[in-house]
This record gives C-alpha cells, sequence and structure tokens, in this order.
C-alpha cells in the first residue's frame, strides 16, 4: 500500500486527532493501532458490566502486562472514562468496545485516578481516539505524572522484558494443551507491549483540581474527589450520587493493597473520608466490582493493622526479614472472617489457574511485600 492512501486509511478512521498529530506522533499511533488490530491480538481486553443505569465496569482481564480496570459513566450527551492502562492497545480495545456494548457517545472526560504506570500509560491513545477530551486528574497526580512518567515506563519495559524470559522457560514445560495456550498468549503479550510502548511519552492530564469538581451533567451529578494521601500522594475517586456509585482507582480494590508509593498512615483516614460518600456499589481500579460496603472497611482494616504491626516491630529494632517472619496472614485479624479467602480468589482469578498458585501463597506473598514497602515508608514525610 501506498504512503499517501495509508495516510488517507488513518485520516479517515482515526479523525481529527490524526490531523493534528505531527509525523512521528503519526507513526507512533499507527504502529499502536496495527497491534491492536493484528490477527491474534485479543479481541476484548476487558469484561463490560453494567452496574447502575448509565454506569459500567469495565474489568481487566488476565494479560500479560497488568491493566486497571476502567469506570465508564453515560452522561446526557457523551461519556466520562476513569483510567487508562497500561498501553495504547488496551485503550483502543476498550474505546472500540465501549462503543459496541455501552454507548457510541463520544468520549468527552478521561479521569486519571493517580499516576501509576498501569492506570495512565494508555492515555496519549485517548489524544488520538478522542482529541477533544479533557484528560482530568488532581494537580499533584499531574505532577506525578510528569516528574515519574517516563521513568515508571522505563522500570515496567525492564521488569517485563525480566519475566518474559521466566515466562518464556514456563512456556518450555507446559505440561498440557491449555498451560500451552495461556503461556503462549501471556509471552506474546509481553513481547507485543515492549514493542508498542518504545517510544511512548506521557500525556499529562490538561485539567486539574485540588479537592473537588462536579461535573454537573443532565444525567446526573459526577463528583471527582481528593480526600487526603493514601495510595498515593494524589489518589481522586468518582463519585455520581444520583446512581449510588463510586469509582476509587487504587484508593480502594478487590486485591490486596500496593503501598510502594504509599503513605500508609494516612491511608485508612483517608478511605474514611471516601466512605462519607453514600454509594452502595465500588469500582475499583483491580478485581471485580463490589456490591456491598463490606470489603472497603476490611481493606482499611488490614492497611491499618499491619502498617501497626510493622511500626511497632520497627521501634524495637526489627528488620523487615525478622517483621516477615513474624507477621503470617493468619496472625492478622483484618484477614480473618472470610477477608483473606476474599482477596486470595480474587488475585488467583486474575492470575489465572494456569499458574498453580493457592490463594493462601498468594496472600501470603502479597503480606510480605506490603510488610517491606511499609517499612520504608513509615517515616516518609
Ligand atoms: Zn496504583
Amino acid at each position: 500500500m501506498h504512503l499517501h492512501s495509508r495516510r488517507g486509511f488513518f485520516a479517515r478512521t482515526l479523525g481529527a486527532g490524526w490531523l493534528g498529530a505531527s509525523l512521528i506522533e503519526q507513526a507512533f499511533f499507527r504502529a499502536a493501532q496495527a497491534r491492536a488490530q493484528a490477527p491474534g491480538a485479543p479481541a476484548n481486553v476487558f469484561d463490560i458490566e453494567k452496574v447502575a443505569e448509565g454506569v459500567y465496569a469495565a474489568v481487566a482481564r488476565p494479560a500479560g502486562v497488568t491493566n486497571c480496570n476502567a469506570a465508564i459513566f453515560e452522561n446526557a450527551h457523551d461519556l466520562l472514562v476513569v483510567d487508562t492502562h497500561s498501553k495504547l492497545s488496551a485503550v483502543a480495545s476498550l474505546a472500540a468496545q465501549i462503543g459496541k456494548e455501552v454507548s457510541p457517545k463520544p468520549i468527552r472526560y478521561i479521569v486519571n485516578t493517580h499516576f501509576h504506570w498501569d492506570h495512565t500509560q494508555g492515555a496519549p491513545e485517548y489524544k488520538l481516539l478522542a482529541p477533544a477530551a479533557e484528560i482530568i486528574s488532581s494537580t499533584v497526580t499531574r505532577n506525578l505524572i510528569a516528574e515519574f512518567g517516563a521513568a515508571r515506563l522505563k522500570a515496567s519495559l525492564e521488569s517485563t522484558a525480566t519475566s518474559l524470559e521466566s515466562w518464556q522457560q514456563k512456556l518450555a514445560a507446559a505440561r498440557t494443551p491449555q498451560e500451552k495456550a495461556y503461556y503462549q498468549r501471556m509471552t506474546s503479550e509481553m513481547r507485543a507491549y515492549l514493542g508498542e510502548m518504545r517510544g511512548w511519552a506521557p500525556e499529562l492530564p490538561n485539567f486539574t483540581f485540588s479537592d473537588n469538581l462536579v461535573l454537573h451533567d443532565k444525567a446526573h451529578e459526577l463528583h471527582l474527589a481528593f480526600r487526603g494521601r493514601g495510595h498515593t500522594a494524589g489518589d481522586v475517586v468518582v463519585y455520581c450520587p444520583q446512581k449510588k456509585v463510586i469509582a476509587t482507582g487504587d484508593l480502594v480494590h478487590g486485591w490486596l493493597p500496593y503501598l510502594g508509593d504509599a503513605y500508609p498512615k494516612e491511608w485508612p483516614g483517608t478511605i474514611r473520608a471516601v466512605a462519607r460518600f453514600e454509594f452502595t456499589q465500588l469500582i475499583g481500579g483491580h478485581g471485580g466490582v463490589q456490591h456491598s460496603r463490606e470489603r472497603l472497611d476490611q481493606f482499611s482494616g488490614y492497611i491499618r493493622e499491619l502498617t501497626e504491626a510493622v511500626d511497632t516491630g520497627k521501634q524495637k529494632g526489627e528488620t523487615v526479614e525478622q517483621l516477615q517472619a513474624a507477621i503470617a496472614p493468619a496472625t492478622l485479624k483484618s484477614l480473618g472472617g472470610g477477608y483473606g479467602e476474599f482477596v486470595g480468589g480474587q488475585i488467583t482469578k486474575y492470575d489465572g489457574p494456569q499458574m498453580r498458585v493457592s490463594p493462601q501463597s498468594a496472600v501470603a506473598g502479597a503480606v510480605k511485600s506490603n510488610i517491606a514497602d511499609i517499612f520504608k515508608a513509615l517515616n516518609k514525610e
């Protein structure tokens, strides 16, 4: 195909964003688009679930490189989408799926709940698919993306390249056709990620706020809110009072928390402030939709209990290794009452049965890395 006619094809299918893109951006987008549509590329990366009238969750399927969930709010004339995943092709796939399964209305608002790579790296694709859309975040999150976005991409490329090697060994050792197919898919997705994200640069939110931003749409109100530091320094939630649904990013979700950039002593208080919103359902950044508020209290209780245990031990002079040996999941009250089984099930459901990791050992591994992260974060200003 001649370059000229290919350009014409992309201008037709991709619209105004294409015309505004530089030649380098065009080459980058063209490559991303080709990968998303390549034979063998997964048809859907998400399962879209209706949560309430005009509110949908796009729950991420297992992937070679993790994607976060998205929440979709259907306004009177357009859509607001929460979070933008780890890669451009995931956004391309979700936007197509939204058009088919949710609504043909244009995507007008995109919210980045926080700066983490698996919630932000797909954002440049929206510049192409929805060039008029506003990308919204807290001011703190915009600053964090500007400061760390490129470095976090580099780190994720390096860790993906390392895990690709070990997954190739797993593929070679696969015992059943199902295992073989699973490892083949994972390794090809990792290779695709390494290819598609080469040359990536962060897309910074163009619309920021410090504490509250309310969208007064004819269909409903959407309250975007920052209630304090927690999972990161800048997490925001999106709450719809009419539909009683909240999207929380990684401030609350169905797996165990990640505390590598967290403020562990402040996080439970921030969740308490968010809990003042009168929602009945919660769409978190990972794991399934929560149809009650029960897991929010358990998630918060776990962070509080583990932080206190690590803090007490650290003050006594214990090392990370000693604390990891002493604090087993069974010693944590907060993982009782069925919560440990719940999160274990959520994590292993995502990882897939092929991993042959039991829910118990998945939880034990997560607790160990949480202890190490809390230990480091305790005295953070
Ligand atoms: Zn995160």
